[in-house]
């Protein structure tokens, strides 16, 4: 049996406590949803209004040189290579995770040119998919996405597969893969392995080099928070950067932009994957969401990460049993990244009821309830005061009202 005094004592011993201090937490809100958007880090705000202030509005063009603008976007991508396990020099910071993922899998199937087809799960985030299925239609070669079972997917690679392309923890339930194991059976069949950090990145442990990745992207906007539609990164393995081409062939990742060539000739390494000019403002908020998520150890993330997701899950089975929550998110704690995930027909009024009451998860089609684990600003008490407001929106009915079945653009 948790008790809340229990969960009162775990925060009072809780290392990792004082960074909550760094971020604005919402009177009357129990976030659980960092790992959609990301709290705002307390120093955010002035970071961002010293970049309009002085160095938009009073340094002007000039800033590009002065104020490290263009050096801005090198710079977070090596710190987040520091988070990732990726070594100097592999990792950039641009555009979208959609767009980097077009860029990703267009370097893929160029490096695989005998190779038609790139492979997923089924249940992958739909704009992975969407960009797959757009880039094999525009290549019009005979290039095809093909979909497989999670558990399928180290037994489907044939000679065909040029990329394997996996999202390491999954945004619908939390499953997390091996990222060694999958990649080296996918190496063992001769095709190269595109990681997705979205939710990983800031979250779990991640040793891209370690694991044997060719290519890799993420997103500033969950985990690291970067604000919204913060740019996103992309990683392309060393052994692969000498001979990289990617679709993509703007200005920033010509050798010389400044040179107005005509014709476009690729940057060495890492720089190709630069496209246009970067976005400052959103840049500088990610730079400080960057910096705070270093300052902690990820195994420290991690272990209280784990020790919440599991709680989490125990507090929902103590105290909501009964009422037709199913864990979907695997039990054991290694096989899950920092959410937890429970069905119900109901799911979509359930979580409006909760967030009208200030408890904030979210909702994925069709029935998912989703809770997203950020140890950084997340108290144990937390769980348990969400978990209390869970029950009661079950056995009052509350979630029933009409209003809670509205259907919002964003769920
Ligand atoms: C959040 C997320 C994205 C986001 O892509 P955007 O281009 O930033 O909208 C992509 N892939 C996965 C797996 C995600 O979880």
């Amino acid at each position: 049996m948790i008790t809340r005094d229990q969960l009162m004592e775990f925060d009072t011993a809780d290392a990792l406590a004082p960074m909550r201090e760094r971020f604005h937490v919402p009177d009357g809100v129990i976030y659980l949803d960092g790992n959609s958007l990301g709290a705002m880090p307390r120093a955010t705000a002035a970071r961002v209004a010293e970049v309009v202030a002085r160095e938009w509005g009073e340094g002007l063009i000039r800033s590009w040189n002065d104020a490290g603008w263009m050096a801005l976007p090198g710079r977070i991508g090596a710190k987040i290579a520091g988070l990732v396990g990726a070594p100097e020099g592999t990792v950039m910071v641009a555009d979208s995770t959609s767009v980097n993922l077009f860029k990703a899998l267009g370097a893929a199937l160029a490096a695989r040119p005998e190779r038609r087809v790139i492979l997923s799960e089924r249940g992958n985030f739909p704009t992975d998919l969407y960009i797959a299925q757009g880039l094999a239609a525009l290549l019009e070669r005979g290039h095809s996405l093909r979909l497989v079972e999670a558990s399928e997917i180290a037994g489907a690679v044939d000679e065909d597969t040029a990329v394997v392309m996996l999202t390491h923890v999954n945004y619908h339930t939390g499953a997390m893969f091996d990222m060694a194991a999958i990649t080296a059976a996918v190496h063992a069949r001769g095709a190269l392995m595109l990681w997705d950090l979205a939710h990983s990145a800031g979250a779990v442990p991640v040793d891209l080099a370690g694991a044997g990745a060719d290519l890799a992207v993420g997103c500033g906007y969950k985990f690291l928070n970067g604000g919204p539609g913060a740019p996103a990164f992309l990683y392309v393995a060393e052994h692969l950067l000498p001979t990289v081409r990617f679709p993509l062939t703007g200005w920033l990742g010509h050798a010389a932009p400044f040179a107005f060539e005509g014709s476009y000739r690729p940057a060495g390494g890492i720089q190709a994957a630069f496209v246009g000019s970067p976005p400052i403002l959103s840049m500088a908020a990610l730079e400080v969401g960057i910096d705070l998520a270093l300052e902690t150890p990820m195994a420290d993330v991690r272990a209280k990460s784990v020790r919440q997701t599991t709680l989490f899950a125990e507090l929902v089975a103590q105290e909501c049993g009964g009422h037709g929550l199913v864990e979907v998110s695997p039990r054991e704690a290694g096989r899950r990244g920092s959410q937890v995930c429970f069905a119900h027909a109901d799911a979509y009024p359930i979580m409006q009821a909760l967030i009208a009451r200030g408890v904030i998860g979210d909702f994925r089609a069709p029935d998912i309830l989703r809770f997203g684990i950020t140890p950084l600003y997340l108290r144990f008490v937390d769980l348990w005061d969400a978990v209390a407001v869970l029950r009661e929106v079950m056995e009052s009915g509350e979630w029933q009202q009409e209003r809670f079945r509205v259907r919002q653009a964003v769920t």
